[in-house]
């Protein structure tokens, strides 16, 4: 999933599923993952709400509600354990700012590439002029911006950071061509400096993870790597995913 300018959000592995999660709920009781949606108790079929019989097998038996019921109690009563049972790693490409924020989250475990061992790609994020425009320091939201700035003046401060970086660049790739320490050079990079990283976590704490950077008093740029994050849960979790966004 394309973010920002230059970054990226990709899906490398998911462990679990919604399934896996009623399994080891269901650890308590031994019984084990029952089925979706409303089913016949004679043969486990899924059958359709307001049908008299089973299509399958006849059955005219009442009709037990599906493992949703469970998911959703588990959910709303914060049995969160069964939760942990699933979890994804994916790869990440975001400015050194956006992950300053982002190793606040202990529970996630991280790989990045080491700035000591490779020169840093030549990627610096640009706000759009859209940003720009909304970029004004916020008075209601202290840590925040809002809307204030004209479309001339989001293209002049473009340009003045596009200039910042360039500079920068200039200055670091000048250092390591005399010879300085790529650990050493690297002090001359602005946090616009993009970054990779794999990030591997449970299904819990992503999607705390996910209610902390989601919401609008996140900064706006991480909020988009967490709605990236977002549509990949939602894909491999889409009933989890349901209770988690109503
Ligand atoms: C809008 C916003 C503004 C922020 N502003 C600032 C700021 O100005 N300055 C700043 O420093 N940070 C700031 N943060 C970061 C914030 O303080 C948290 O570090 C970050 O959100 C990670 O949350 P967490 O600790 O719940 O996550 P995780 O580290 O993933 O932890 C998840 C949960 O595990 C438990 N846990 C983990 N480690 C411990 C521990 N050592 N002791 C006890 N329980 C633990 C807690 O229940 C925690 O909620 C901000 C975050 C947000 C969302
Ligand atoms: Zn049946």
């Amino acid at each position: 999933v394309q973010v920002l300018d230059q970054g990226y959000v990709e899906h490398i592995e998911t462990w679990g599923s919604d399934e896996r999660i009623i399994e080891a709920a269901r650890m308590s009781t031994d019984k084990g993952f029952q089925g979706w949606g409303p089913f016949c108790p004679d043969c486990h079929e899924p059958v359709v709400l307001g049908e008299p019989r089973c299509a399958k097998c006849g059955s005219a038996s009442t009709r037990i509600p599906g493992d949703e019921k469970l998911l959703r109690f588990l959910w709303e009563h914060k049995h969160a354990t069964p939760f942990e049972m699933a979890g994804l790693v994916i790869e990440v490409q975001a400015p050194i700012f956006v992950f300053r924020e982002w190793h606040r989250h202990r529970t996630q475990s991280y790989n990045e590439l080491s700035s000591r061992y490779t020169a840093l790609p030549d990627l610096y994020y640009l706000p759009s002029i859209e940003r720009l425009m909304n970029g004004m320091q916020g008075q209601q939201n202290k840590q925040g911006s809002q809307s204030g700035f004209s479309e001339q003046d989001a293209k002049s401060l473009q340009r003045y950071i596009h200039q910042v970086n360039a500079a920068s660049r200039q200055a670091y790739m000048q250092m390591l061509d005399q010879g300085v320490a790529r650990e050493l050079a690297r002090i001359v990079v602005p946090v616009a400096q993009y970054s990779r990283m794999r990030a591997s976590a449970n299904l819990r704490n992503w999607l705390a993870f996910l209610t902390l950077r989601m919401a609008t008093n996140a900064q706006w740029e991480i909020r988009q790597y967490a709605n990236a994050v977002g549509t990949i849960i939602a894909e491999r979790f889409p009933r989890t995913w349901q209770l988690f966004a109503s």
